[in-house]
């Protein structure tokens, strides 16, 4: 498995008694290379579900760099000879991972891709590059050489060997496509958990809000450190305890990189938390606070007026906006 490394599960607390009419319904499948779980409190039939994994499918087709036949390989591949159209949904993710590169300094970067190669993070064979490999590939990330036309919806590099990389957005884009979809079909009561990018649809079966407890880094197993309550909207958690590899001196490399020195985050926060319905956002936003560390972390959610749950190091919780 190629992320095996990187399941990451939020604990979702909860007790109610259900009754007979809202049932819960559970799918877990292994996709997108983590742990996908649809729960449903509403009487859904099997069908619903099919169709909410069907979309994980078809959205992989179109943002899984690592599928040589997806549609953003196609762009990686050709971008730098010559501008790619693209799919309006392609097209409008960009633009929204672009902006957001843009507005964290490229804390979260969509051009990463190179360096995330390099480090072989998503591979068998994760390693510590050379100093002189990193110093060389440092240039293929600037997203602002990523020209992304408007007008015919088209992408182009203007270096050879950039590399657009989605992973760091891809889960929460498509929690947002299947919390869309349920919400249409009628589903009022829904978790969609993928690999702990979490969407809650409405409240409790019993009215109530849920309660999202953040797994506690240190804890080896389904510990959490605190919880959130919450209704309707997304929590979604990155952090650097989710070990890649560990080298020969015992130095711990993690899967979130810094595109400004090359290397894994060093960061004062060891995991982030960010809340809203717009789960792409809060993906994106979970990545690059961890990145910034958390004094210019909490100066970003405080622009995209969002809620967050950062922890440091030291163990101390700070609370943005709850
Ligand atoms: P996870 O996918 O484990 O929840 P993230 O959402 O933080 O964690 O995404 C990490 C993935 O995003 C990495 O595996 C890599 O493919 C990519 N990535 C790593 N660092 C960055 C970065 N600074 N900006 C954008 N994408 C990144
Ligand atoms: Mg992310």
């Amino acid at each position: 498995m190629r992320r095996a490394f990187s399941v990451l599960l939020i604990l979702i607390a909860f007790a109610f008694t259900s009754c007979e009419s809202n049932e819960p319904r559970t799918r877990t499948e292994l996709r997108m290379d983590t742990i996908c779980s649809i729960t449903v409190y509403t009487a859904e039939d099997e069908a619903l579900l099919d169709g909410a994994f069907d979309i994980i499918d078809e959205t992989a087709k179109i943002i899984d760099m690592y599928d040589p036949e997806s549609e953003i390989s196609y762009v990686n591949a050709n971008a730098a000879s010559h501008p790619v159209n693209v799919s309006d949904e392609l097209f409008s993710l960009l633009s929204y991972a672009y902006g957001v590169s843009e507005a964290s300094s490229g804390a979260f970067n969509i051009a990463v891709g190179p360096l995330v190669t390099l480090w072989g993070i998503g591979g068998e064979n994760a390693r510590r590059p050379s100093d002189e490999e990193i110093e060389s590939t440092l240039f293929l990330l600037d997203w602002h050489d990523i020209v992304l036309d408007k007008d015919d919806k088209s992408v182009a590099f203007l270096t050879e060997g950039m590399k657009i990389d989605l992973g760091a957005v891809g889960k929460g884009y498509v929690a947002d496509k299947i919390a869309a979809y349920l919400r249409k079909n009628g589903t009022e009561s829904a978790i969609i958990n993928l690999g702990g990018n979490v969407y809650m649809i409405g409240a409790r079966p019993d009215g109530k809000d849920w309660t999202v407890g953040l797994q506690d880094p240190n804890s080896a197993h389904g510990g959490y450190y605190t919880t959130v309550v919450c209704r309707d909207t997304s929590v979604v958690t990155s952090g650097g305890y989710e070990r890649l590899f560990t080298d020969t001196h015992g130095t711990v490399y993690h899967h979130i990189l810094d595109s400004s020195t090359g290397f894994p985050a060093v960061s004062d926060l060891i995991s982030t938390s960010i809340i809203t319905p717009d789960s792409t956002l809060a993906d994106m936003l979970s990545t690059a606070t961890f990145v910034l560390g958390s004094e210019k972390a909490v100066d970003l959610v405080n622009s995209y007026g969002v809620k967050a749950v950062f922890l440091t190091l030291s163990g101390e919780e700070i609370r943005v906006g709850i």
